[in-house]
Parts: C-alpha cells; sequence; structure tokens
C-alpha cells in the first residue's frame, strides 16, 4: 500500500500597479529638468559637499538647501552588483550591472545601470561617462545608462580643488512633476492548507483545519494555530449551513461590483468553524436580518465559491450557540 501523493501546492501570477504622482519642488524640478538638457546637477550642503542626486534638506544640519552645481557626465564606480536577469522595465534588456557612480565634481554616488558585456568588464574604481537617452522627457530615464570610458583620453577627470561650478537651476519649460508606475509582480502560493480549502471549493465543499492543542477549527485554514503556535493537519468539512453571527448593512455602491443597495453583509459561523467567515446575505429584505439566523451557501454556475448566503427556514440559534464566534 502506498500513501497517496499530497497535492499540488496552488500557485498563481498576481500584479499589483498604480500610477504615483507627485510634485518636484525647486531642487528636484532644476535636477530632472536638467537631465533632459544633458546637464547633471547637484546640491552643495553646508560642509562643501557636492550631493548628487541632489537633496532639498542637508543631511547634516536639517537645513532647507538651494546651492545647486553643476557637476560633470564622467564619474568613477564606487561599487556595483551584477544583474544577469534584467526585469520588464529596468533601464536595458541585457544584463548589466547596477552601479552606484560618482560623478566628477559630486562627493556621492548616484545609483543607475552600467552596460557592461559582463561582469568581469566592471570593476570598483573604473571610469564611465552618462549615456544620454535619444529622447528625454525630465527623467531619471533621461540617462539610459553609464558606459565604461577608460580610453579618452583628451577629457581626465578633473583636477582635486577645481570645484563644480555654480549653476541657477533655471530652465526653460521646467518639469515639475512626474508620474511613477509603480508596479509589482510575484507569483502567490496559498500553502498547503489553504490550496486544499481551495480544492474543496471547488467540489462545493467547506474544508477547515483543526488544531491538535485546542481543537478550535480554522476557515479558512492557514495551516497554524496563532493561539497555540502549532500546525493544524486535520481536515475537517464544516457547513454548509451556518449562522449570521453579526453583520453590516451596506448603502454605498462598490466600483466593478453589480450588486444592488442596500445589501447586507455578514459574518457567518459555518456549522463546526471555530471562527466566522465574511459573506454576502441574500434572498431576505435586508432589514430583516438578524443576528442568528440560519443560512446557507447558493453557488452560481461555475462560481469559486458561494455568491452568497439565503435562510435556510430554520428557527433562529441562540445567541450562546454562536457567542463565542463573533
Ligand atoms: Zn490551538
Amino acid at each position: 500500500m502506498t500513501a497517496a501523493s499530497p497535492p499540488e501546492v496552488l500557485r498563481a501570477p498576481l500584479v499589483v500597479e498604480f500610477p504615483f504622482t507627485r510634485s518636484l519642488g525647486p531642487v528636484q524640478s532644476a535636477f530632472l529638468t536638467g537631465l533632459r538638457e544633458s546637464v547633471v546637477l547637484g546640491v552643495k550642503t553646508s560642509d562643501g559637499r557636492v550631493v548628487v542626486p541632489p537633496v532639498e534638506y542637508d543631511p547634516v544640519t536639517s537645513e532647507e538647501i538651494r546651492d545647486l552645481v553643476e557637476v560633470a557626465a564622467t564619474g568613477t564606480v564606487t561599487t556595483w552588483a551584477w544583474n544577469d536577469r534584467p526585469r520588464p522595465n529596468q533601464p536595458l534588456g541585457t544584463p548589466f550591472a547596477w552601479a552606484l557612480v560618482k560623478l566628477d565634481g559630486a562627493d556621492t554616488a548616484l545609483l543607475h545601470a552600467l552596460d557592461a558585456p559582463g561582469p568581469d568588464a566592471v570593476r570598483t574604481g573604473m571610469r564611465v561617462r552618462v549615456r544620454w537617452a535619444a529622447e528625454r522627457t525630465g527623467a531619471i530615464t533621461d540617462i539610459a545608462c553609464f558606459e565604461p570610458y577608460e580610453d579618452a583620453p583628451d577629457a581626465p577627470a578633473p583636477a582635486p580643488g577645481a570645484g563644480p561650478a555654480p549653476h541657477d537651476g533655471v530652465f526653460e519649460d521646467a518639469v515639475t512633476g512626474i508620474v511613477a508606475e509603480a508596479r509589482l509582480d510575484y507569483v502567490y502560493s496559498p500553502g498547503r492548507a489553504q490550496t486544499a480549502y481551495i480544492n474543496a471549493l471547488s467540489e462545493q465543499r467547506t474544508v477547515g483545519e483543526r488544531c491538535p492543542s485546542c481543537h478550535k477549527v480554522y476557515v479558512p485554514p492557514r495551516g497554524a494555530c496563532p493561539t497555540c503556535g502549532v500546525a493544524t493537519t486535520d481536515q475537517v468539512e464544516v457547513g454548509p449551513a451556518g449562522t449570521v453571527t453579526t453583520f453590516c448593512i451596506v448603502n454605498i455602491k462598490a466600483k466593478n461590483l453589480d450588486i444592488e443597495v442596500p445589501y447586507v453583509y455578514a459574518h457567518i459561523a459555518l456549522d463546526g468553524a471555530g471562527l466566522a467567515l465574511h459573506g454576502r446575505i441574500g434572498g431576505i429584505p435586508y432589514d430583516q436580518v438578524r443576528m442568528g439566523l440560519r443560512v446557507e451557501p447558493v453557488w452560481t454556475e461555475g462560481g469559486r465559491y458561494p455568491d452568497h448566503y439565503r435562510p435556510t427556514g430554520e428557527p433562529d440559534a441562540d445567541y450562546d450557540a454562536y457567542k463565542e464566534l463573533i
């Protein structure tokens, strides 16, 4: 006799994305507009250091700082890491180095991509220069990347002591705001316990897991009892009927949700479950829903979970029967 192999744990790709809009203020506006004009600006701090990319407040004194200076488009790699597998929307589509580059005239380093044939071609201390994007809009991507700049005898690093020139930061048609697209691609796995829960739902069954120590039945199961700190392994089928433990009346229509308001959203303790899950109550006027109402799930064709719960017609449950589950 052989043990059945455990069911495969579910996985699904998920994407979270939103545009993040921000205004720039005088310093960042000058910096990004400068990039559009192929000029790299830094800011001078109270102790005479030049910070690139510029900050608006002195890192030491926290005073507002506005003394912009122009630094060179050439610099030196201070440290780096090789990126073998560029992700979508990264600066380069081929493997590249993420490098901290101290531009000539700056005292701090700027993080950006360095285009190099391989990690053997990158080293701390190597000379690099900005490769400007062909089309520039006033964004950090106006620097397409850095590129090696070892063989440029006509443009050596500036002599020590030759400080960067002041810049008034004034450009025509300054960039005053940016929209940064935030996007997170990831693969979600609900784990062993919730995989079993989801697989059971596909058969219109609700399966929880019982804690071996306190015997509470978790629905949906998380794989462990947070009270006892032990794994839950015993699967328990609960429901299908349950009891409304508490509820609210929804009066505001949600975007993309085709349900007429008002409707009732309730906590429902399925029979045998040690905590309530939530669902919509239908099949009864919203103002007749009450604590203790006995309900059962209503499935729609192909639904992955109950569409809503409706009254079973049984007498209401005694308060004592569900008071611990509210
Ligand atoms: Zn427990």
